[in-house]
């Protein structure tokens, strides 16, 4: 956990705090009262995530949003790296790659064929385009709430 894309609460609980039902009660019930909700439970804390993409997905600062629904929302990248630059990212909070559980196949396969549907219906899907997703420091993440970069509108040269 990055503090600096999330918090989590207590900052330093101890496991053994939190062996019983009874503790980890206490501390969800807490960090609900304090911050109005909590987004999971990691090593036995209660964590907030609030990553610049969920105050996207609130409404709580703008972006050019081009899809969503239900499960993901899709936007104009900031600072595009290709004539189209649009990130997929899921509502449900992964903030990394190495946190996809195997049941969670279904919301990273969603990323896909949404990104897919938008190269079809904006009609480059024919020339065709890249998506990436970056894990962690090597592969470059800077918002730690998984996303799939979709790249297009001109040839973007060998990759990998
Ligand atoms: P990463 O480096 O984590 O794979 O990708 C994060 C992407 O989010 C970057 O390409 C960056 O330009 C984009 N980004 C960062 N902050 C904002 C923002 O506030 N709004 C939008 N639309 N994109 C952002």
């Amino acid at each position: 956990v990055k503090p600096e894309n999330g918090c989590t609460w207590p900052p330093a609980m101890s496991a053994d705090s939190v062996a019983t039902w009874e503790g980890a009660e206490r501390i969800i019930q807490t960090a609900l009262d304090t911050f109005g909700r909590i987004d999971c439970v990691v090593n036995n804390a209660a964590v907030l995530r609030d990553t610049i993409f969920h105050k996207i997905i609130a409404r709580q600062i703008p972006a050019n949003i081009v899809y969503e629904d239900e499960h993901l929302i899709a936007f104009r990248d900031i600072s595009p790296q290709a004539p189209v630059h649009v990130l997929f990212v899921p509502k449900v909070t992964i903030p990394t790659l190495n946190d996809v559980q195997p049941g969670q196949a279904e919301i990273v396969g969603r990323l896909v064929i949404a990104a897919a549907d938008y190269a079809k219906t904006q009609g480059f899907a024919e020339d065709g385009y890249r998506i990436v997703m970056n894990c962690n420091d090597h592969g470059g993440q800077t918002v730690f709430q998984i996303h799939l970069h979709l790249l297009a509108g001109a040839p973007l040269g060998r990759f990998g």
